[in-house]
């Protein structure tokens, strides 16, 4: 049974929850501790004692801790990813290169917690000078969801830390193994008690807490554009700041002078892997007239050659859906889609496999139009729909025509719309001949419009969330 971390302590409690592998719905990985009211308010407590502290503390502290977290994970890379795949259901090759991921974050924001530097300004006043700043926000409240149980949780922890904030981490329900393994890595790399507190538990109840004590000066969140809202909403009263990265609608263009095979594998992989459980898959692909037909037909042949099975099996290209309620989900909108029009061209069965799991062969659905549900609403799985226009303003028209703005992709040879695209595509991460999925762990991270809100994630930007401004004056 893993407990709760609260002010440097293993807590238990009385409601344990089992981690479920959703490969095989038999296999019960552990059981975890379930925080409630109680033990959120006690995380806050702790950390809130931890702040003026860890405030103080130098930049070669907080370097070395997550140095060395950094260095553990990257050490532990296939055990972490096994862990990862069996509890989340992307195969054994994502979930690595995942923990990868997070030990690179951890390591490139301990060099972030040695770069803060700050301005000396000469004031208008002669004699006087003026210092620019940056100082921690305080207590940090962590929520994240299921699709990325180390990397998003390393994204937002390890630059609250750097920047000398202390944080309540509260992970997703479904996830809770990669959260524990993140947070006693960081905790026995030497972080004082109190700085990272790990309270496992239902959002409504303990998400819910973090949210409604004003003693939590910011919250960074990922997850549903709902979600998102409420946290937002739940913040104004308190003046609190928040970081939110929500749900995508994700195009990929594909112009009739794109290499086609090429074009096909970026859908291919943009659209499937990971089960489609990115907030960056490209779930419309957009695609010119003289293009379309060949597109669509050979990449029908790939999804539906696509093996999907137990996230362990090294032959599997596409593991489960990450649980039943998510499953369901997904069979909705495929109905729906067809129901409004949709053909639906490959896959979207349910499978058994030699297990008991969440299997769905991922769908491509073709002769969809704009106004569509499967083109306005977010499904977050192994679903991704055909969209045929006329030429490349139609095809950045309908890229642009959604309420969301997190990626958007083209495939084309012409440096004139690959240009023209990266400038219009109204969108925080724009990818040429790339899988709209699929980025750096050393740059900025985020969405325009419904996507997101707040200052971007990761690389050097992350210290405008995690830190606030402050200017000094001194006389002679
Ligand atoms: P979710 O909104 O259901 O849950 C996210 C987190 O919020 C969980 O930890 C959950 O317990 C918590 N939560 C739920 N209710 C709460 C409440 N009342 N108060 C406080 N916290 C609460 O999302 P999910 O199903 O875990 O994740 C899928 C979603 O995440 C998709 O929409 C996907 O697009 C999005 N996502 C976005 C990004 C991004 O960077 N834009 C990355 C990954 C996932």
């Amino acid at each position: 049974m893993k407990p709760l971390l609260i002010g440097g302590d293993r807590v238990t409690t009385s409601h344990v929850v089992p981690n479920v592998n959703p490969s095989d719905t038999e296999d019960v990985i552990d059981s975890h501790a379930q925080a409630g009211r109680a033990e959120a308010q006690q995380a806050i407590a702790a950390a809130a004692e931890a702040a003026p502290g860890w405030a103080m503390s130098g930049p070669q502290e907080r370097h070395d801790i997550l140095h060395r977290a950094g260095a553990e994970v990257l050490a532990r890379e296939e055990e972490l990813g096994r862990l990862l795949a069996r509890e989340e259901g992307k195969i054994l090759p994502e979930a690595m290169a995942e923990v990868r991921r997070a030990g690179n974050i951890l390591l490139f924001q301990a060099g972030e917690a040695l770069r803060q530097y700050g301005e000396a300004i000469p004031s208008v006043r002669p004699g006087v000078l003026v210092e620019v700043t940056r100082a921690p926000v305080g207590v940090v409240g962590i929520i994240t969801p299921w699709n990325y149980p180390i990397a998003i949780p390393a994204w937002k922890i390890a630059p609250a830390l750097a920047h000398g904030n202390t944080v309540v981490f509260k992970p997703a329900e479904l996830v809770p193994g990669s959260a524990w393994e993140l947070c006693d890595i960081l905790h026995r790399a030497g972080l004082p008690d109190g700085v990272l507190n790990l309270v496992t538990g239902p959002g409504s109840v303990v998400g819910q807490e973090i949210l409604d004590d004003p003693r939590v000066a910011a919250v960074s969140f990922t997850g549903s554009q709902q979600t998102g809202h409420r946290v937002a909403a739940a913040s104004l009263p308190h003046g609190r700041r928040v970081q939110l990265e929500m749900g995508g609608k994700n195009p990929l263009v594909v112009l009739d002078d794109a290499d086609l095979d090429r074009a096909v594998g970026i859908a291919l992989d943009g659209a499937f892997f990971s089960t489609g459980q990115r907030c960056t898959a490209s779930s419309r692909l957009i695609v010119t007239e003289a293009i379309h037909d060949r597109f669509v037909s050979a990449l029908a042949e790939r999804v539906a050659a696509l093996r999907v099975g137990d996230a362990l099996d090294p032959a599997t290209e596409i593991g489960p859906v990450v649980d039943s309620i998510q499953l369901q989900q997904d069979v909705d909108y495929i109905a729906i889609a067809r129901a409004q029009g949709g053909t639906l061209r490959a896959g979207g069965e349910l499978l058994r496999c030699s297990r008991p799991g969440h299997y769905l062969s991922p769908a491509l659905i073709t002769e969809t139009t704009p106004q569509m549900r499967i083109n306005r609403e977010e499904v977050f799985g192994p679903v991704a729909s055909v969209i045929r226009v006329r030429d490349y303003d139609e095809a950045l028209a309908v890229a642009n025509d959604t309420e969301f703005g997190l990626t958007a992709g083209i495939c084309t040879q012409s440096l004139k719309y690959a240009s023209d695209f990266k400038r219009k595509a109204q969108a925080g991460m724009v990818m040429v001949n790339l899988p709209t999925a699929g980025v750096d762990y050393h740059v900025p991270f985020g969405g325009s419009k419904g996507s997101s809100f707040g200052p971007r994630e990761q690389g050097r930007q992350a210290v405008e969330f995690f830190t606030t401004i402050k200017t000094a004056y001194t006389a002679p």
